[in-house]
């Protein structure tokens, strides 16, 4: 499995060998092979960097270049692959993400799989349809609109839809990276570390992340991570 990880770059590791590594509170090398538009990258990082704020942690980014000595626990990879492949990986096709570890949850890596986040955007978008479609004829007969259409997709559906499969991706290297920085083997009740999300909840945007915030003992943990605590006296 881990020799997944250098397929590809094989320049950009030879760079990175002399470099010392970089600074930050945690450092993630981010190793693109789905080859995203540079916005879609931007809204990624912007969105993990937004999770991991919650817990003053601040991400440096490392695009397309990985060590080839062992990362440090505050270092992970995130690898974005088009699927999950079934040579490598045998497990139910609905997972978007996972985070091969040893027994003691150590690992480093962190592989998210794009077309999972484009067959949930699509459920979103089948949605975000029917309830336009399900309003406009409400209006037009002059009637409420039925709860149901509420839960399907909000009314601004439309607008959220070119930053969803970015957003999907986002919370679910998210998910993997709390996995392998906290060695964390199990799944929380709420939050970003369930087991697993609802298409509905992944209309949330910005203030309204609550379905994919980190719990407090979350927080507490990784706080162990942040330069800003470890420097500080408390
Ligand atoms: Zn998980």
């Amino acid at each position: 499995m881990a020799s997944l990880v250098l397929v590809g770059g094989a320049g950009a590791v030879e760079e990175q060998e002399q470099d010392p590594a970089p600074t930050g509170d945690v450092v993630v090398y981010l190793l693109d092979h789905q080859y995203l538009p540079t916005d879609e990258l931007t809204t990624i990082q912007a969105e993990i960097n937004r999770i991991f704020s919650d817990a003053g942690v601040q991400i440096t980014w490392v695009s397309n270049a990985s060590p080839r000595r062992r990362l440090a626990p505050n270092e992970l990879r995130i690898v974005v692959l088009p699927s999950d492949g079934t040579r490598w990986f045998q497990g139910p096709s609905n997972i978007i993400g996972i985070a091969p570890h040893d027994d003691t949850g150590i690992g480093r890596n962190c592989f998210v799989f794009y077309r999972q986040a484009i067959w949930f955007r699509q459920q979103a978008v089948w949605r975000c349809r029917q309830a336009v479609e399900a309003r406009i004829e409400a209006s037009m007969r002059g009637i409420e609109v039925d709860p149901y259409i509420d839960s399907l997709a909000p009314e601004d559906c439309g607008d959220r839809l070119p930053s969803l499969t970015a957003l999907i991706v986002a919370r679910a290297a998210a998910h993997e990276m709390v996995h392998i920085l906290l060695a964390k083997l199990d799944h929380s009740d709420e939050g970003l570390m369930r087991q697993a999300f609802d298409i509905n909840e992944l209309w949330a945007v910005g203030s309204e992340d609550g379905p994919f915030r980190l719990s407090n003992p979350e927080i507490m943990a990784l706080r162990s991570f942040s330069t800003e605590t470890a420097g500080g006296s408390h």
